[in-house]
C-alpha cells in the first residue's frame, strides 16, 4: 500500500517558506513502515490541488494533504475538497465547540471569519486539531469497494506544530486502525565515515554493491567533508540486511566515525558523559556555531559548559589571555594562536577540554599564504594541546567556490570529529 504527500501553498513554490513539513511526515511513514512514493508541492490553486489529486491517486492508496485550510481568502483547500468529493459545507457541533474552547480567552478571535472553521465537508471524518482551529479532514473514496481497498485522503493543516501532533495524535493511529495491513517491513540503517572521498569510496565498495540482493539498496549522502552511507531494506528480510550490513562496516572500517544516524556533537556528547568530563570552545571563524551545535540537545549541559566567540583579536586578547606579540607575529589564523585560544578557554572555564577555531571563512580575506578556506583548530586536553591546519575552501588565491556557510560548517565537522579522535585515541 502506497502512500503520497501534496503539499499546498504559494509559499513554498516562490521559496518563502521551506516545505519542513513533507521531510517530517516522511520520516513518521517510514516509522510506520508505509511507503512514500511521492512529495508534490502545488500552488492555492484549484486546478492545480485537483489534478496533482487525481495523479496521486492514480498511483497511491493513501493521499496527505498539508495546508490551505486556513479561513482567509488564499486558503482554498477545504473548499476544493468539497468540490473534489462532490458534497457540501455542513456546520460541525464538534470543531464548533473545540473552537470555542480554544480560544476562551481570546474574543477578538471568535469572529465571522474564524467561524468557517468549524464548517467541513458532510462527508468527511473529522479528527480533532488538539492544538488548532482548522479541523483535520478524512475522506475515503469508492466507498462501495471492501474497506480495506478504499482509498484515503487525510487533509492536514499546514502550520508545522498543528500538522505534527495531528500526525501523531490521530492521523497516524487513524490510518492504522482503518488500514492495518498497510505497514509493510522498511529498515534503515546509516553510518557515517569522514577521510575519504565519495568515488574512492565507491571504488572501495564496487564489488560488495554489485553483489547487493535486489532487497538492498545503498545510498551515499556527503555532508561537510563527511558521507552518510544507508543500507535500506523494502522487504522482510532481516537477515539478509544484518549480514550485509556487517559487511559494509568491515569494508569502511579504517573510515568509520560511528555506526549509527546520529550527529556528531552527539557522538562527541556522549562520549563525553560516558567518561563524566566536559567540553568549552573558543570561536572565532565558526562564530558560536559550534556552541549552538553542542547546546542544541536536551541534556549537553551535562558535558557542554559554554563558549567564547573570539571574533576580534582584543576578545582573543582580553578574555582568552592570547599574547599580543602571538597575535602581532603569527596572526590570528595560526597554530601559535589557536593554541592560546584553546588553552585559555580550558583554563577560563575550568572544563577537561576546549576546541579553538581560527580561519579564513571568506569570501573576502583571503590571501596567497592563507586562502579562504584556511582553518586552524586547536584542541586541549589534560594530555597537553594537539593542532591542525585545515584548507576547507576551493584552494584558489582568490575568491573561493566554497561559500561561506559551507567552509564554517565544515570547520564545526572538523572540530567534532577531532575531539572525537583524540577521545578514541587516549581510550
Ligand atoms: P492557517 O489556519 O494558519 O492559515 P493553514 O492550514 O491554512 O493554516 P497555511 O496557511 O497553508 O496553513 O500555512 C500556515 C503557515 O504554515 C505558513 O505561513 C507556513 O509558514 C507554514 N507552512 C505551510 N506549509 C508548510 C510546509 N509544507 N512546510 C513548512 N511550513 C509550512
Ligand atoms: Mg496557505
Amino acid at each position: 500500500m502506497n502512500c503520497e504527500i501534496i503539499t499546498i501553498g504559494d509559499e513554498l513554490l516562490i521559496g518563502q517558506v521551506v516545505d519542513t513539513n513533507s521531510a517530517w511526515m516522511a520520516q513518521r511513514l517510514n516509522e510506520r513502515g508505509i511507503v512514500l512514493k511521492q512529495i508534490t508541492s502545488v500552488h492555492d490553486d484549484a486546478e492545480h490541488i485537483v489534478a496533482a489529486l487525481d495523479e496521486a491517486f492514480n498511483r497511491a492508496d493513501i493521499v496527505l494533504t498539508t495546508g490551505g485550510l486556513g479561513p482567509t481568502k488564499d486558503d482554498i483547500t477545504k473548499k476544493v475538497l468539497c468540490d473534489y468529493f462532490h458534497t457540501r459545507l455542513v456546520p460541525s457541533k464538534q470543531v464548533e465547540k473545540h473552537v470555542r474552547e480554544l480560544y476562551k480567552n481570546r474574543p477578538d478571535v471568535l469572529n465571522r471569519l474564524t467561524a468557517t472553521q468549524w464548517l467541513v465537508p458532510e462527508n468527511c471524518t473529522v479528527l480533532t486539531n488538539r492544538v488548532g482551529s482548522a479541523p483535520i479532514m478524512a475522506f475515503t473514496l469508492n466507498a462501495k469497494r471492501s474497506t480495506l481497498n478504499a482509498k484515503r485522503l487525510i487533509s492536514l493543516p499546514g502550520v508545522p506544530h498543528e500538522m505534527q501532533v495531528g500526525m501523531q495524535e490521530q492521523v497516524l493511529p487513524w490510518l492504522m486502525e482503518q488500514l492495518p495491513d498497510m505497514a509493510q517491513t522498511i529498515a534503515h540503517r546509516t553510518l557515517l565515515v569522514s577521510g575519504i572521498a565519495e568515488s574512492s569510496l565507491a571504488i572501495i565498495l564496487e564489488k560488495w554493491e554489485n553483489a547487493l540482493p535486489d532487497c538492498l539498496h545503498l545510498a551515499y549522502l556527503p555532508k561537510d567533508g563527511t558521507i552518510r552511507l544507508r543500507l535500506s531494506l523494502y522487504e522482510d528480510a532481516i537477515d539478509v540486511l544484518d549480514d550485509q550490513w556487517n559487511q559494509l562496516k568491515e569494508l569502511v572500517q579504517d573510515y568509520l566515525v560511528v555506526d549509527e544516524d546520529k550527529p556528531l556533537e552527539l557522538v562527541l556528547g556522549q562520549m563525553l558523559l560516558a567518561k563524566g568530563q566536559t567540553i568549552s570552545t573558543a570561536e572565532s571563524c565558526t562564530g558560536g556555531r559550534l556552541a549552538a551545535l553542542l547546546n542544541a540537545h536536551s541534556g549537553s549541559s551535562a558535558w557542554y559548559w559554554g563558549s567564547v566567540v573570539a571574533y576580534d583579536n582584543s576578545v582573543k586578547q582580553n578574555v582568552l589571555g592570547v599574547p599580543a606579540e602571538v597575535l602581532e607575529v603569527h596572526g590570528a589564523v595560526s597554530e601559535q594562536t589557536v593554541r592560546c585560544m584553546a588553552e585559555g578557554a580550558r583554563n577560563l572555564t575550568h572544563t577537561d577540554y576546549a576546541i579553538a577555531t581560527s580561519g579564513v571563512a571568506g569570501p573576502t580575506g583571503g590571501t596567497p599564504d592563507k586562502p579562504v578556506g584556511t582553518v586552524w583548530m586547536a584542541w586541549a586536553t589534560p594530555d597537553g594541546t594537539y593542532a591542525e591546519c585545515f584548507h576547507l575552501g576551493s584552494g584558489a588565491s582568490g575568491a573561493s567556490s566554497v561559500s561561506r556557510e559551507q567552509i564554517t560548517a565544515r570547520a564545526c565537522t572538523k572540530a567534532l570529529l577531532g575531539l572525537i579522535r583524540i577521545l578514541r585515541k587516549i581510550d
